[in-house]
């Protein structure tokens, strides 16, 4: 998949879904990740490591796996 250029998502590379507190990089998005059925009042973008930890949001199992921003050691 590839990043998308139009609101919301002004061709930044991460997508958090504010609610289930997801972040998928959709530069690795695949298509079971359904970042396109995520409401867009929830949507947050984030540029690479600019995503805050005390959001707490974790790592999408399918494109961000080793990512939790609850674990720095996993990093
Ligand atoms: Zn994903």
């Amino acid at each position: 998949m590839t990043r998308r250029l139009n609101a919301p998502y002004f061709g930044k590379r991460y997508v958090g879904d504010s609610e289930t507190k997801i972040l998928h990089d959709l530069d690795k998005e695949v298509s079971s990740c359904k970042v396109d059925s995520i409401p867009r009042t929830r949507i947050q973008m984030f540029e690479w490591i600019s995503i805050p930890t005390d959001l707490l949001y974790k790592g999408c199992q399918f494109c961000m796996a080793t990512f939790d921003a609850s674990s720095p050691k996993k990093r």
